[in-house]
């Protein structure tokens, strides 16, 4: 539209900022046109802005207005990076021969605690690839260990599809939240994504699942991944709408070189922070990570997440040796630090745009 003033666009914009939901189509059609231009009056003169612009300084007003100031952080164990899957996308998939393949044992996962809990922070992610070789019964024994010591910390476990037993095992091992990301909520675009074996309905029916337990659910999806268009990602804004999760986690699709996907062009910052935008306008309230594939693909990623809307940073606990063997796609950021460098380094960065990591477990807050 460039210049030209675009009446539909003002009636949808208007609409999502009272209901906090839209169609589908107006979903589809705000994304296409969130660089349009509406008219304000400025200093008795009128300006134009963007749908884009409007919505992060609404998104940003109602993360300031929940969370005031404070960002939660988590601290992020990646335990193995072994996978029994193929996602076409990701850089630690099975099929991937070239990838050096690690597992912490025990011992490391409660050092990567330890380090975490003196440094203040008060969840544990404990990410991984569907490894084998950590049992159902392993992964409750460690969940299990780390609340034993770490009583007034947060687990949360991300480690893929699972049976709702094996799920109710880990929340009785004291696990309180798990994350597991739909990907896409169209079953066709899931098929682009996925080889046959896996599949979205089960993805989605682990989401309903963990959340019927009690858990703190996040589900989420890539932005920019390929074969994705505005109607897909519309479908992923009214999924959520449905599911209503307590964390989303979206961040841009990065090529990986040893992957299927290795010419795919990335997703932008752009559209990953319009994204976030409209998550926050739709959930005041929901835990919405600025995540670390978006401090990759731009500078100030991370910073600019939470400037439209985000209000949760994830650095990295796990031990700098196999820090950059945990790749799912390329460039990753933080793969040469210690835990310590990466909390003070987003310490400061969080400064420099007026806000402070909480030293606390950061809980969703229903009410
Ligand atoms: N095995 C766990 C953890 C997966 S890794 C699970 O299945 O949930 C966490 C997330 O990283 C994935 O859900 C995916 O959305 C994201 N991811 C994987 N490959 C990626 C890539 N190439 N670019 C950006 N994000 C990627």
């Amino acid at each position: 539209m460039g210049m030209t003033s675009n009446m539909e666009i003002v009636i949808i914009l208007q609409k999502l900022l009272d209901n906090r939901i839209l169609t589908k189509e107006e979903f589809a059609y705000l994304i296409d046109h969130r660089d349009d231009s509406i008219p304000k009056l400025v200093n008795g003169k009128i300006a134009m802005e963007s749908p884009r612009s409007i919505l992060q300084k609404r998104a940003n007003e109602i993360r300031q207005s929940v969370f005031g100031n404070k960002i939660y952080t988590r601290g992020l164990i990646e335990f193995t990076n072994y996978c029994k899957n193929n996602c076409y996308y990701c850089g630690i998939r099975a099929g991937n021969r070239n990838a050096e393949r690690y597992r912490l044992t025990e011992d490391e996962i409660m050092d990567c605690c330890q380090t975490g809990y003196e440094l203040g922070f008060r969840t544990f992610v404990l990410q991984g690839g569907e490894d084998p070789y950590f049992t159902d019964e392993r992964i409750a024994q460690i969940v299990r260990n780390i609340k034993s010591i770490y009583s007034d910390c947060a687990v949360t476990l991300s480690v893929g599809e699972h049976e709702i037993e094996t799920y109710r095992l880990w929340k009785e091992a004291g696990a309180d939240r798990y994350l597991l990301r739909h990907e896409t909520a169209n079953d066709e675009h899931y098929r682009i994504l996925h080889p046959e074996e896996m599949s979205a309905s089960h993805r989605r029916q682990c989401l309903w699942n963990l959340k019927s337990l009690g858990y703190q659910t996040g589900a989420g999806f890539m932005v920019g991944s390929p074969g994705q268009t505005s109607a897909e990602l519309a479908e992923d804004l009214l999924f959520l709408n449905n599911l209503r999760p307590e964390m989303i986690g979206i961040g841009p699709f990065i090529h990986h070189d040893q992957t299927p996907f290795a010419s795919r062009p990335d997703g932008t910052k752009e559209l990953t922070l319009f994204l976030l935008s409209i998550l926050r306008v739709m959930f005041p309230k929901v835990l919405l990570p600025s995540t670390t594939a978006l401090g990759t693909i731009a500078a100030d990623g991370r910073e600019q997440g939470i400037l439209h809307g985000a209000n949760v940073v994830m650095p990295n606990l796990s031990p700098v040796a196999d820090r950059k063997k945990y790749s799912l796609y390329e460039h990753k950021i933080c793969t040469g630090e210690e835990a310590a460098e990466c909390r003070s380094c987003l310490a400061n960065r969080m400064h420099l745009i007026g806000c402070e990591l909480a030293v606390d477990r950061g809980d969703y807050q229903a009410s």
